[in-house]
């Protein structure tokens, strides 16, 4: 009987840790759903608001003057000092030295001269007006950064099994030379769909043919590659003001071409 009883109360013991012990698993299951809930929400939170970050529209920043935007402005910059945005910089022409930009920063990060500034800006609005949402993947660079594109780009080709001299030629029709490339300069900047509303390609036809309205030139046609000696780039634009843009448009002239004649 002693011996039953303390088996009844040895079960009933061991159903309460049993139950106990469900209870703290259910609790604990609970609790790491909560949290999973928590982390995402914030994980939401946080990428929406990157949506936002990424959003093709430009927002000022670093130290200088908040540039108005208005058509008035970018007449006014565009024949002011024509000289800035006619730069040649390519493989034949390395950025002077004593080269300086002010830049100023974009919502996503990026940066650009801020003399381009109100007329990215004006591209991006009217782009959006016509349903394309167009993002800067790529404004101004350090020679550093664009030293380490190179060294990524080689390595690629290395990679596929190109011997370091081709790996390097190869390379360098994709990736500008250090000191050659018109991203140190702020004044270029690759342009692409947002991913989401936009595709690359409807992006890329949009500018091709209203980049010139703000002063930005597809700069590196697939039929020019000879002169400009970079193959073709869709998402690469250039400013060079909307007079020079254009006349190189109507006259389909790379900036090489356009630089010779005027000369
Ligand atoms: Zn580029």
């Amino acid at each position: 009987m002693v011996n039953c009883n303390n088996n009844y109360s040895g079960y009933k013991r061991k159903r309460a840790l049993k139950q106990h012990s469900r209870l703290r698993k259910n609790h604990m299951i609970l609790r790491l759903i909560s949290v999973a809930a928590v982390i995402g929400l914030l994980w939401y939170c946080i990428n929406g608001l990157n949506l936002k970050e990424v959003s093709p529209e430009p927002i000022l920043s670093i130290g200088t003057d908040s540039p108005d935007i208005s058509s008035a402005d970018i007449k006014k910059d565009d024949t002011d000092d024509p000289l800035w945005s006619l730069i040649l910089v390519n493989r034949w022409n390395v950025i002077p030295e004593d080269y300086h930009v002010d830049l100023t920063k974009l919502s996503n990060g990026q940066t650009v001269d801020t003399r381009i500034y109100p007329a990215l800006q004006n591209m991006f609005d009217a782009a959006r007006a016509d349903g394309v949402n167009l993002v800067v993947v790529s404004g101004y660079r350090t020679a550093e950064k664009q030293q380490s594109l190179m060294d990524e780009k080689v390595a690629a080709y290395k990679a596929e099994g190109y011997s370091a001299y081709q790996a390097k030629t190869e390379a360098e029709t994709w990736v500008a030379i250090p000191g050659t490339s018109e991203h140190q300069l702020g004044i270029a900047v690759d342009i692409n769909a947002d991913g989401v509303q936009s595709k690359g390609s409807e992006v890329y036809k949009w500018l091709k043919q209203n980049g010139y309205r703000f002063g930005f030139i597809l700069r590196y046609p697939p039929d020019k590659t000879e002169i400009t000696g970079v193959s073709n780039e869709p998402w690469h634009y250039r400013y060079v003001g909307i007079k020079a843009a254009t006349e190189m448009n109507d006259q389909n002239l790379c900036l090489e071409e356009y630089l010779r004649d005027k000369n």
